[in-house]
């Protein structure tokens, strides 16, 4: 494993909610049980246990979004999350979130991104990068507390968010969201993924604010192809977007659009085999689209819900397809043309990927 973590690696699919740590599951739920909100033991369980399917994975997503309702705790996991990633030497990570409203606690879509954002600024055990090369936003970043030299030996993570609209949400809503990312692009906000339960909602309906995302600049990322749906899948890459995670079931027809469309694919190993999406490892798509040198990069999803980390996505992946480090070391390193912030941060990347691998000769 020593390798797969020390290894700088990019994280280009995780969802907020999805990678809270258990530990702070269960003490949220504990809060909520002792104020009868909740039964403290059933949530335990369902918290805990290890498989899960699709169906019971939304499941658990409503029961997480009910322990993570406030602003103050939307604030806590974000910090959390993002220093779990930079603990295990992710160096760039998109973060996605699906913006909420409560109106009984008055929190708005904007309300609850700005909780992300502070989340952001509290994290401490690693600098983080929002704005690009805006010298004051990356200062004003950094805990007030660290002196210019430590700050200087302190490890850095660029992070850029991606505003998730669930397939729930009705077309106005969906344009609110994607309204809202362009209003906080200069808070670090880079696309839009859509996202949701798969066998819920209508492309079509996410079809109009999904185009005006992208015609106002902001990179598209679609959930595709988790469940057997052609004509949305055929629809999906015919929209063209930067990226699409997943891509599990397509047929021959879809698979041909896919690589002649070259559009980067998230692959999120384990998730889909704990879904039973994919049923064995070793018949994952990775191998025919690795060995077709189609773009992709792998991917956690939920480190939580699915009990992973990227270090150990990267050492499944070579142990099961028996990838030498070299290969593995390329994989990470490939990602870098598939992230949505822009060149000087790509090129930051290349420099800290380039002194990674002449520090392991
Ligand atoms: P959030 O957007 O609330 O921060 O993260 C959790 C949400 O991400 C879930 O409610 C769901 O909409 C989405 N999500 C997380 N994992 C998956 C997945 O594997 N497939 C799909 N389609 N959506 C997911």
């Amino acid at each position: 494993m020593d390798w797969c973590f020390s290894q700088p690696k990019i994280e280009l699919h995780a969802h907020l909610n999805g990678s809270i740590r258990n530990s702070t599951l269960l003490e949220l739920a504990k809060v909520l049980g002792e104020n009868n909100v909740i039964d403290f033991a059933d949530v335990e369980d369902v918290i805990l246990k290890d498989d899960r399917s699709l169906v019971e994975t939304f499941k658990l997503f409503d029961l997480i979004h009910i322990l993570t309702t406030d602003h103050a705790t939307v604030t806590r996991i974000t910090k959390e999350v993002v220093e779990d990633f930079a603990s295990e030497n992710i160096v760039y990570l998109e973060l996605r979130t699906t913006p909420k409203k409560n109106e009984a606690i008055g929190m708005t879509k904007r309300s609850y991104m700005e909780a992300v954002i502070k989340g952001l600024r509290a994290v401490d055990s690693v600098d983080v990068s929002l704005v690009p090369f805006d010298e004051d936003s990356i200062t004003s970043l950094v805990s007030p507390s660290i002196n210019c030299l430590e700050k200087d030996k302190r490890r850095k993570i660029y992070v850029r968010l991606l505003l998730s609209i669930d397939r729930r949400e009705t077309t106005e809503a969906a344009m609110e969201t994607v309204l809202l990312a362009l209003a906080m692009k200069k808070m670090g906000v880079v696309g839009i993924d859509l996202s949701g339960n798969p066998i819920v909602g209508e492309w079509s309906s996410f079809l109009p604010p999904l185009t005006f995302a992208k015609e106002q600049g902001l990179c598209i990322t679609l959930h595709c192809g988790e469940v057997y749906n052609p004509k949305e899948v055929h629809d999906m890459l015919d929209f063209q977007p930067q990226r699409i995670g997943h891509a599990i079931c397509l047929g021959d027809e879809e698979w041909k659009k896919l690589k002649s469309y070259s559009i980067p694919v998230e692959i999120c190993l384990t998730s889909n085999v704990r879904t039973g999406c994919v049923p064995f490892i070793n018949d994952h798509h990775f191998v025919d689209l690795y060995k077709a040198n189609h773009p992709i990069v792998l991917c956690t999803d939920d480190t939580g819900v699915f009990s992973t980390s990227l270090s150990r996505e990267y050492l499944l992946a070579a142990s099961t397809f028996g990838l030498d480090r070299a290969e593995m070391v390329k994989l990470a390193a490939d990602a870098i043309e598939f992230v949505f912030a822009d060149d000087g941060v790509k090129n930051a990347l290349r420099q800290i990927f380039t002194s990674a691998k002449f520090g392991a000769l």
